[in-house]
């Protein structure tokens, strides 16, 4: 059994007044509720170590295994469009940079772990319910093709912490490519510290885009890299049907991952404006807002970077930032068609570009999925049989049938016209149009049961099925589907 992590913390090293060194709370009886075996062996982590006691207090920061040095991260940030210019780790520790069995750098945090200097007024604890809910989305996410930080552990802590009642603490251990944000510059920018924002963008480009320092304005391509990483990203969650719920600055990663999985929740029946969290009233972070949303954030990391960017000449650094920043909307449409393209079987063959025509024939689906209420993830999965001329199971989710009956038409002939074999349309459609997602009422049933009753095993039942989302399991068709008519419309909340 081996004790060692392969640490290297340059986070620690090289970023003095970025955070405060700290240690975990102590907690009265912790206790592993999932390892992820996979990612830990991915990690070239000792399983058998993470499994002792000795392991379990590193994954609650009580034991400080050699070569970590733990702190928690300061950072501001914009949140539902009002800028907190001091937020921090309340509840997290980074306790390392290790280094994979591939050669890549990834961040292990504890979130849960207790209070910070940065907790204000909470009590830095996190509870079993959403820690498992972060583990499960994150895991799903990762298996249909999304960055995203990993979930690799969950272990209670024996404590009772007050929420909806009092419900079982615990912690969770995630590895990301690093947990530099948005609001990490703004931290500094908005204090008027040019030179520390400098420090942390060059550590953010030699970290995460190291080809960029041969550019000419590197802080500039710096910006260009990240409006182009995020706009990536948040294609790929509105292809998947995710809605973040919580795009705050603090929440937007450097490294374009998924990050900070609150009251996120996928999408059942297609509807633009889906919102699913308590808090977000306004419909800020809706479904098909988070591109806009994105821009705004992406916006505020523009701000942050002026004074890199052209030093002595405040309105070229504001023109240039201006014109990456107007290329956004074009850079997300033509992700964002990518996605769609692959979904509906218009991007296989050797002419795999966009054809005249592809652009409107989606956007009309989407109308057409719209008025009708149609299951997202449902119709695409069920859209591929249509190749081969089975277009029952894909009209069934149609109460009016007629309008989609013209547009399957139109998406027919338009399939025919690529000269590629059906069957093998439909196989390439099936590797990017899942079966199961977390849908929510299957998420919050197995979270209830872990944490009420200690059963775990909805939640393993559940896990099984997201990491493997396009693979058809016999006697598993609920998983597949849309909650039972008559469940409430599902509401997700935020810092728990
Ligand atoms: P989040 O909404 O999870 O991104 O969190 C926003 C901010 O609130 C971060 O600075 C968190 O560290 C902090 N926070 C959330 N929950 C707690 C808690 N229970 N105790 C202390 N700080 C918290
Ligand atoms: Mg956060």
């Amino acid at each position: 059994m081996k004790a060692p992590f392969n640490f290297d913390n340059t986070y620690a090293r090289e970023l003095e007044g970025f955070y405060v060194p700290w240690k975990g709370a102590e907690v009265p009886a912790p206790e592993l509720t999932k390892l992820n075996i996979k990612l830990a062996e991915e990690l070239g982590l000792d399983v058998d170590y993470l499994q002792s006691a000795e392991g379990v207090a590193v994954l609650t920061g009580t034991h400080a295994p050699e070569g970590s040095e733990s702190l928690a991260m300061v950072y501001a940030g914009h949140q539902f469009g009002g800028f907190s210019p001091q937020l921090g780790d309340g509840r997290a520790l980074l306790i390392g940079e290790i280094i994979d069995t591939a050669g890549q750098r990834r961040d292990l945090q504890l979130k849960g772990s207790g209070r910070t200097p940065f907790s204000r007024g909470g009590d830095g604890k996190a509870v079993l319910g959403p820690v498992l809910r972060e583990y499960l989305i994150a895991e799903a996410m990762h298996a249909l093709g999304v960055p995203t930080t990993r979930a690799l552990a969950a272990v209670t802590t024996g404590e009772k912490i007050h929420r909806n009642g009092l419900e079982p603490g615990a912690v969770l251990t995630r590895v990301a490519a690093s947990h530099l944000r948005i609001g990490t510059f703004q931290f500094f920018a908005a204090r008027g510290d040019t030179q520390k924002v400098k420090t942390l963008a060059d550590y953010a480009i030699e970290r995460h885009y190291p080809e960029l320092k041969e550019s000419d304005n590197k802080y500039l391509s710096l910006l260009t890299k990240v409006i182009d990483v995020q706009s990536r990203l948040v294609a790929k969650w509105v292809s998947v049907g995710f809605v973040h719920g919580v795009m705050n600055t603090d929440n937007t990663t450097i490294s374009g991952e998924t990050i900070d999985y609150g009251p996120c929740a996928f999408i059942d029946h297609y509807d633009p404006n889906a919102v699913f969290s308590s808090i977000d009233s306004q419909g800020r972070y809706a479904y098909m807002n988070q591109a806009a949303i994105l821009q705004w954030n992406l916006t505020r990391f523009a701000e942050t970077l002026l004074q890199l960017i052209e030093p002595d000449n405040s309105d070229k650094a504001i023109e240039l930032a201006t014109k990456e920043l107007e290329k956004m909307p074009v850079m997300y449409q033509a992700y964002w068609l990518g996605e769609m393209r692959a979904k509906l079987g218009l991007a296989t063959g050797q002419d795999s570009t966009l054809q005249d025509g592809d652009e409107e024939l989606i956007n009309s689906l989407f109308e057409i999925l719209k008025n009708d209420h149609v299951d997202y993830t449902q119709f695409f999965r069920s859209l591929s049989k249509a190749t081969q001329g089975d277009v029952e199971q894909v009209q069934s989710l149609f109460t009016v049938p007629e309008n989609f009956n013209t547009w399957l038409r139109s998406w027919q002939e338009r399939i025919e016209s690529s000269q590629v074999a059906v069957d093998s349309i439909a196989k390439q459609m099936d590797l990017v149009n899942p079966i199961y997602i977390p849908r929510n009422h299957k998420v919050e049933f197995a979270l209830k049961e872990a944490s009420e009753k200690g059963n775990l095993k909805p939640f393993e039942e559940l896990l099984v099925l997201l990491n493997q989302p396009y693979s058809e399991v016999g006697g598993k068709e609920d998983f597949a589907s849309p909650p039972p008519e008559g469940t409430p419309q599902c509401v997700t909340y935020c810092g728990t």
